[in-house]
């Protein structure tokens, strides 16, 4: 049995015993990943509030035969101020949802992955209002949806290839981004959408993560609300599981 070290950040965790719990976390080497951590539920636990959700360790766990074992952790960032705000903890936990169902043990991309959800969390737990939190979750979704190889298409018709005439652009989730209006009459829940909105989607999926752009200027909160609900529903139709939370985040608008 040999012992391993990774960087990762707690997603969600089960009660193992009246002490022990296991985490689930996503990991930059290995992707999801599980560890029993021995004690956590005791005030006197060194692993301490470590193991809480949304906190990105440095780790080392011990290999074991059905479940590996936390032996070590060491805080990177705890985002702190995620917990003293409902908004930026509601986002953060729909976050976390959206690479609990995308993310996979041995992930291929979970260096990908492991960068994006921790440069999310980091500009959230910053965010100095809505617009910025929004900007960073829009992102998140966007880019997300990319390396998991569900890129939204925003420059042709999804349905037909054809070109998009401007002022005639329909959202479709169903077929994964923009359609064009003879392609919306197959299509349910089709919505129309702002050629403005179309780039400032496009800006946001194209750029790096931290580039600033003119919306950041620009950008309001209803059309972020708008946005995110649109984004929202294109991650819904390609997620392995249910994201629940969405759902949480539709009740308290
Ligand atoms: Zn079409």
């Amino acid at each position: 049995m040999q012992n391993f070290t990774t960087n990762a950040i707690n997603l969600k965790s089960y009660n193992l015993s009246e002490t022990d719990k296991i985490v689930v976390m996503y990991s930059k080497d290995k992707g999801i990943i599980k560890g029993v951590a021995k004690g956590a539920k005791k005030s006197t636990s060194k692993l301490g509030g470590r193991m809480d959700m949304l906190i990105a360790n440095k780790l080392m766990l011990h290999k074991g035969r059905n479940l590996d074992t936390i032996c070590q952790a060491e805080a990177i960032n705890t985002f702190k101020s995620i917990r003293n705000d409902m908004d930026k903890l509601f986002y953060s936990i729909y976050c976390s949802d959206v690479v609990h169902s995308f993310g996979v043990e041995n992930d291929p991309n979970s260096e990908e992955i492991y960068e994006l959800f921790y440069k999310t969390l980091e500009a959230v737990s910053k965010a100095k209002d809505k617009v910025s939190l929004l900007l960073s979750v829009l992102k998140f979704q966007l880019k997300i949806t990319h390396i998991a190889g569900y890129s939204l298409e925003l420059e042709t018709c999804a349905c037909c290839g054809g070109k998009l005439d401007k002022e005639n652009i329909y959202f479709s989730a169903q077929n994964g981004g923009t359609v064009c209006p003879e392609c919306k009459k197959h299509t349910i829940k089709a919505v129309k959408l702002h050629y403005k909105i179309r780039d400032f989607l496009n800006t946001l999926l194209q750029l790096d993560f931290d580039a600033k752009t003119r919306y950041d200027e620009l950008a309001t909160e209803k059309i972020c609300g708008f946005c995110f609900e649109l984004l929202s529903r294109h991650v819904e139709q390609f997620s392995p599981k249910k994201i629940k939370s969405a759902q949480i985040l539709e009740m308290t608008k």
